[in-house]
């Protein structure tokens, strides 16, 4: 049986002999692991298609093991990896998806995705811009990955909240709960993080942050990221300020 699909170049390495194994994301199943035969090979005319953080539309036969039957570049988002930079940005993302559970679908994962690609390959966005992007991006795929925070409603007492503490990975309770923990959080903080998780991405080109707002955000975005994430990840390095 084969089967067409769109799919995101996240990773490749090197397979038995001449082999190649490519990690390629998938807005049916997610992550799937598909082998092209001989691409270390002088006139494998698919392995130059298939480069990092390019979009693809594969054909794949499916096996014991998944193989490459064809492909063809939809959009190859060169400029991602023109210099370190967007590299940097992009792999700190890639590294999230290759985290992701497998075989269920990821429609709404793979679109942001691929908006987020977009912006990193626009050389008309500065490079202070692409890592806000990015930022804000962390935020939405979170959200949609399963840790959408409850921003709206005290945790506790589900009454509505204005004002209120943070509970990384969670969201907010109000601030008479003084016994539950919690971290402050500015209305403003909590204003922008509503923002930036249901707006539009067309929504952001105006969008300009203060220090402060800033700082603050930074702050309680790497608490979200250690509570949701085990393991040190590269994206922590994502919000260190500046
Ligand atoms: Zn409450």
């Amino acid at each position: 049986m084969s089967f067409k699909t769109e799919a995101f170049v996240l990773r490749s390495r090197t397979w038995h002999q001449a082999d190649r194994m490519y990690d390629l994301f998938t807005p049916q199943e997610g992550i799937i692991n598909v082998v092209l035969k001989s691409a270390a090979k002088a006139g494998n005319k698919l392995s130059g298609h298939l480069l990092p953080f390019s979009k693809v539309r594969v054909m794949i036969g499916r096996g014991r093991l998944d193989h490459m039957a064809g492909v063809e570049t939809l959009n190859d988002y060169s400029n991602v990896r023109l210099n370190l930079r967007n590299l940097f940005l992009a792999s700190s993302i890639v590294e999230l998806f290759l985290a992701e559970d497998r075989g269920s679908q990821k429609k709404t994962e793979f679109k942001l995705l691929d908006s987020i690609f977009s912006f990193l390959n626009d050389e008309s966005v500065s490079p202070e811009r692409k890592l806000l992007l990015v930022r804000i991006f962390l935020w939405k795929y979170l959200s949609v990955a399963g840790w959408q925070p409850e921003l709206e409603e005290c945790l506790i007492c589900q009454k509505k909240v204005s004002t209120g503490k943070y509970m990384p990975g969670r969201g907010i309770i109000c601030r008479e709960h003084t016994d539950r923990g919690g971290i402050q959080i500015s209305d403003e903080l909590l204003d922008f993080l509503r923002h930036i998780i249901s707006a539009d991405w067309h929504q952001f080109n105006n969008l300009e942050i203060n220090n402060n707002l800033n700082k603050e955000w930074l702050k309680l975005s790497s608490l979200f990221y250690q509570t949701v994430y085990e393991r040190p990840s590269r994206v922590l390095k994502l919000f260190a300020y500046g």
